[in-house]
């Protein structure tokens, strides 16, 4: 009997990469995604704890959530079971399991693939089942294959968990030991989303730049030789991975942005601050030179490669000094676009238990100027493409009537006027308009045949600077 399913996913694509995971364990258990938990038989809430309230924020989802499950109940169309999973069920399951009575399972990003037993414990139970071990064999041995096409632009896991313990992070104890999945499970992996009509595959990871897997005759790969096995599946015109950390930026790693033109210039490498004495506060383990450095040795194979990155602001003990020299490294890099948090203390991280926190408002006004910084360098990275053109990866009609959406090789969004036929199609599309976060512009010519030569066609960043 068809049952239907709601998932609310928070946090990042690894999180929307496990929701989709968790939608192809329970599909042959008869559930169907809805787009609304109103009368579902089951919602999952998967969870991030990144970002601040994030436990509070779950339990004012719970408080609503309990009014539809009684609602259901009421009106006698049966039981909604109610979910929590990923990094706050992880971190805070047995204060949700004692808070939130009416959530009937709660269960960390390591487990998932258990659900079948999980469901078939909570129906029988009255109490909720709480499954926050980090069990010794990978859920990956056991996920199905994945049940729908991902799509024109797919995410692949690959690795996942921490053990680099940066000093604010929560993923190390939320995700677990750092995990590589074996070359061949991946490649077979891409291969079916590229049967399935993915021309675009992000690998996924919490550092997916430490992802290492057997290869051949006994030696050992590291990401860059995956990528260019990744490189040779027919169909697949692109390639990307997220997140890596500077320490992790090996010399085939980066020869692959040279000489694997699937490899899309953009690189998405936090650094976090620009102040080495923050840095080895954070436990971070490289300086802001050593980012330098790698940023350089990137540029110096590959001079189309744009970054993006993380930085955080007001972490316990910064200065002005400090600060000072996050927004010098920010102007030596340049960046393509980036994302900027205020530290926030996470229960059980060493920070959380520093003396030396910053004060509110001296934290707003250091993200306010650092954010402004890395919007002017968006906007000039941006409007350096008007007038010039680059092939585009269709993925999605747009909103307005006519114009579908792609992405440039540098993660722009792109909006053109087209035809639906060409969904999926690499397209020439020259820049009309740049937008603060999104190009407009018109398709020039047919489907883009994506060789080294047209890659350097694309404007140089230096050029365009
Ligand atoms: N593994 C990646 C790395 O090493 O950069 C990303 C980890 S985390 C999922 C994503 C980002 O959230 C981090 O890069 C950091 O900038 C931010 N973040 C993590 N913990 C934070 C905290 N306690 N306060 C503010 N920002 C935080
Ligand atoms: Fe967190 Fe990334 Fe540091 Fe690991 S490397 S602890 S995931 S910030």
């Amino acid at each position: 009997m068809s049952k239907t399913l709601f998932i609310k996913t928070w946090g990042c694509q690894m999180n929307v990469y496990d929701s989709a995971r968790m939608a192809d364990v329970l599909a042959p258990l008869g559930y169907r995604p809805v787009e609304e938990p109103d009368g579902a038989d089951m919602v999952i809430l998967n969870t991030c704890h990144i970002r601040e309230k994030a436990a509070e924020k779950v339990f004012s989802e719970l408080g609503r959530l309990r009014i539809l499950k009684d609602e259901k109940a009421t009106a006698g169309k049966g039981r909604m079971i109610l979910a929590v999973a990923g990094c706050v069920a992880q971190a805070e399951g047995e204060e949700i399991v004692a808070r939130a009575p009416q959530v009937d399972m709660v269960f960390g990003p390591q487990t998932y693939h258990t659900l079948p037993e999980m469901v078939a414990k909570a129906t029988r139970a009255t109490g909720s089942v709480l499954n926050t071990d980090f069990p010794a064999e990978s859920k990956f041995d056991h996920l199905p294959e994945e049940a729908a096409s991902q799509g024109v632009s797919a995410f692949l896991a690959v690795q996942e968990g921490c053990d680099k313990f940066c000093t604010f992070c929560v993923v190390p104890y939320t995700r677990g030991a750092e995990f590589s999945r074996p070359a061949a499970q991946i490649v077979l992996e891409a291969k079916r989303l590229v049967a399935g009509g993915t021309r675009e595959i992000s690998l996924l990871g919490q550092n997916v730049n430490a992802w290492h897997g057997d290869g051949p005759n006994g030696s050992t790969w590291g990401l860059g030789r995956l990528i260019r096995a990744l490189a040779e599946i027919d169909g697949l015109a692109r390639i990307r991975y997220t997140t890596s950390h500077p320490s992790d930026m090996d010399d085939d790693l980066i020869r692959a942005h040279a000489d694997v033109p699937q490899l899309m210039p953009y690189l998405h490498l936090p650094v976090q601050a620009g102040s080495d004495r923050i840095l080895a506060a954070m436990n971070r383990k490289h300086t802001a030179d050593d980012y330098r450095r790698v940023v350089d040795r990137l540029r110096a194979v590959n001079p189309d490669l744009a970054l993006s990155g993380d930085f955080i602001v007001g972490f316990p003990g910064e200065s002005d000094t400090d600060f000072a020299a996050t927004l010098k490294l920010v102007s030596d890099v340049g960046y393509a676009q980036a994302y900027t948090f205020k530290y926030s203390p996470r229960p059980g991280t060493p920070a959380a238990l520093e003396g030396k926190q910053v004060a509110e408002e001296v934290k707003e006004a250091r993200l306010a100027a650092l954010q402004q910084l890395i919007a002017a360098q968006q906007a000039a990275f941006n409007h350096g493409f008007v007038g010039r053109s680059m092939p585009v990866l269709f993925d999605r009609v747009g909103r307005r009537d006519g114009q579908l959406h792609g992405r440039s090789p540098w993660m722009q969004s792109v909006h053109a006027v087209a035809d639906e036929r060409l969904l999926g199609r690499i397209v020439e599309v020259r820049i009309d308009e740049a937008r603060p976060n999104s190009l407009g512009g018109t398709v020039v010519t047919g489907e883009h045949i994506l060789t080294p030569h047209a890659l350097r066609r694309v404007p140089s960043l230096e050029a365009s600077a």
